[in-house]
């Protein structure tokens, strides 16, 4: 009897050519992550609710050779259950020819190491959630979990692979003085590459209970001597 395969994934977005820099791509949303963000759109998929195998992406990626130049691994959080058979579907991904970019909150630093030194990934987008004092209020996530976010940071500072670091702003949640902590973190860490402050999407299924979009600060008033800060949907 043939063996019933597990589903990973909630959904394919079968081209996109705003979410990979410069390339034109699709998407895989992975079920599952270990944190709640409160103003986190993709409750659904969060919560683990799946229903495509790694078979049935590749098939779908078999008709997509030629077409699409990348794929992106999303989510949910691509590694929150990270597995061999994840690193393997992923290494069938780049043995069809295309490129990987991995969006990841950075808890699952071991995950990331792993993906780098088996030179499977071409770009990541690291989510820095907030500074450490709020960390866990915005992520209703584990304390140490900052403390792993940086850990990926600092894999990604020293490697060659590119990357970019990234914030979505709810001024409920983190205010102009935590964002310039954090732009001072990255600072700190030598990080000298883009910085971007995305506004956070509106909808009905945020996991907390948010005020509208509202302008209680000017965002552009962070500065960074040595970053390249790029602002999305402000
Ligand atoms: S926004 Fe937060 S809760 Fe939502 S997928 Fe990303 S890390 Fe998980």
């Amino acid at each position: 009897m043939k063996p019933v395969l597990k589903k990973h994934i909630y959904n394919l977005t079968p081209f996109t050519l705003l979410d990979f820099p410069g390339k034109v791509a699709c998407v895989v949303w992975f079920s599952g992550c270990g944190m709640r963000c409160g103003y986190c759109y993709n409750t659904e998929i969060v919560t683990g609710h799946a229903n495509y195998t790694y078979e049935d992406a590749l098939k779908f990626l078999q008709t997509r050779k030629g077409l699409l130049q990348g794929v992106v691994l999303c989510g949910g959080e691509p590694l929150f259950s990270f597995d061999d058979e994840m690193l393997h579907f992923i290494k069938e991904i780049k043995e069809m020819g295309f490129l990987v970019k991995l969006d990841t909150n950075g808890v699952n630093f071991k995950a990331l190491q792993r993906l780098l030194d088996e030179k499977v990934l071409d770009f990541i987008a690291l989510d820095f959630k907030a500074p450490k004092n709020k960390f866990q209020l915005v992520t209703k996530n584990k304390t140490y979990s900052y403390k792993l976010f940086l850990n990926s940071l600092k894999i990604l500072i020293k490697h060659d692979t590119k990357f970019e670091v990234r914030t979505t702003v709810h001024q409920d949640l983190l205010g102009l003085d935590d964002i310039q902590n954090m732009v001072d973190v990255l600072e700190s860490l030598n990080y000298r590459g883009d910085y971007c402050l995305q506004n956070f999407v509106e909808s009905e299924k945020n996991f907390q209970n948010l005020t509208k979009r509202h302008d209680s600060f000017d965002i552009k008033k962070i500065t960074s001597e040595n970053l390249n800060i790029l602002y999305r949907n402000f």
